[in-house]
């Protein structure tokens, strides 16, 4: 059988087999090397999705597999009643690139979500004796698909199917600083963004809103959670997005390129939210296992002796050239958004059918970000040389 008749004969079978929650393109990746993904038919493709952002080191970096399959011959898990060296190794070096003072790990992104929103919660009990506190949260958002996540998520169409969510859930407009101090009431524990609206369509806060966001929030001793799922791990040229606009949170979520792949997530507390929760609080079975812990160790060493940060800033400058004059050159093309490599551009029509052509004829990975836009966020150590071929590609699909 040829290998395009094997390949379609097992896309049927995942038809059959896989729980229909997404339309996948035709196409099954085999293997990957450096910013390069390979199908089962042999064919090369420039990624310039990372995965959703997750492969930041790329495919197969020898330094980063050859740590996995140390801590793999080694020990992969033995469960959160014991101490293991990789998550405290791992949770060294994540308070230090981040300054806050207390790491969970997690299995996910959306678990990172719900711990965060469990510790605005316990805050305000522990301060209040009582429950009932309210969250704010932000229009166009997306903090994952858990039922907590979802209740967080300003998305209808994600959030309506599986209503009620959780209660005293407010959304307030992003970007308007109005529209957050309007929700403020006695009840109101936390505010929960991403620093830089990834899925919604790649909006960056902006300056002043955070800032006022932050006094609000320390103003009326409420939280303020930043969702660095997406933005953070050196995408927005800073190691975490809200340290180029010299905001802290309380709490922050990551995951995504922590693992690099490998499935971990994180939330992060600092100050008087980080003894908010104590013993009995919360749990895990798998989260923060040495394995995982082992590829978080490693590729938070390498962001330190590669200076990951300084290249995104570097090659994200020029990508940001490349998009700018991509823009002037097509009329369809109507905004230009994001920072470092998490950048976004708007058509004045749907994308899939670029997004599509550029997979299937041009062997260029792209995805979109809603209906309208399509996000760049490939790994973190492409080339200029690679934006130049992206573009050329880009161009090809239109
Ligand atoms: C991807 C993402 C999540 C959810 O992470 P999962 O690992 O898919 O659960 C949450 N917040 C943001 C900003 C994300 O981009």
């Amino acid at each position: 059988m040829s290998a395009y008749e094997d390949t379609k004969r097992n896309i049927e079978k995942a038809e059959r087999v896989l729980y229909k929650t997404y339309n996948r393109f035709p196409v099954i990746f085999d293997h990957g090397n450096g910013v390069f993904l390979y199908d089962t038919e042999g064919n090369e493709y420039l990624d310039f999705g990372a995965g959703i952002a997750v492969c930041g080191l790329g495919y197969n970096d020898p330094e980063y597999t050859a740590a996995l399959e140390t801590q793999a011959a080694r020990l992969l898990h033995v469960s959160n009643l014991f101490y293991n060296q990789p998550a405290i190794d791992a949770g060294e070096k994540l308070l230090a690139a981040s300054q806050m003072d207390r790491v969970f790990f997690t299995n996910s992104g959306t678990e990172a979500i719900e711990g965060a929103l469990k510790i605005a919660k316990r805050y305000a009990y522990n301060r209040d004796g009582r429950g009932g506190h309210e969250i704010i949260a932000m229009e166009h958002s997306f903090h994952g698909r858990s039922l907590g996540a979802l209740s967080v998520t300003g998305n209808d169409h994600y959030r309506d199917p599986f209503a009620p969510l959780l209660p005293g859930i407010r959304f307030a407009r992003f970007n308007d600083l109005d529209s957050v101090k309007a929700l403020v009431n006695e009840n109101t524990c936390a505010v929960i963004m991403e620093t830089i609206q990834g899925e919604g369509g790649i909006y960056p806060a902006a300056e002043e809103f955070l800032k006022g966001v932050r006094a609000l929030c320390d103003e009326h001793d409420m939280l303020l959670i930043l969702d660095e799922i997406q933005c953070g791990m050196g995408r927005s040229g800073d190691m975490f997005a809200w340290q180029g606009y010299g905001v802290k949170p309380d709490v922050m979520t990551v995951a995504k390129a922590l693992g690099n792949g490998v499935p971990i997530g994180a939330f992060l507390a600092s100050g008087r939210a980080a003894a908010a929760m104590g013993p009995g609080d919360h749990g895990t079975t798998y989260g923060g296992n040495p394995f995982v812990c082992a590829a978080a160790d490693k590729v938070l060493e390498i962001f330190r002796t590669r200076e990951i940060t300084a290249h995104v800033r570097k090659v994200g400058a020029y990508l940001w050239t490349s998009l700018e004059k991509f823009a002037a050159d097509h009329n369809c093309v109507t905004d230009h958004r994001g920072r470092g490599l998490i950048q976004g551009l708007e058509f004045n029509c749907p994308v899939a059918p670029i997004v599509s052509r550029a997979l299937l004829e041009n062997q260029l990975v792209l995805i979109s970000a809603g209906a309208n836009v399509i996000r760049f966020v490939p790994p973190l150590v492409i080339t200029e040389e690679d934006v130049d071929w992206m573009i050329e590609k880009l161009e090809k699909s239109l």
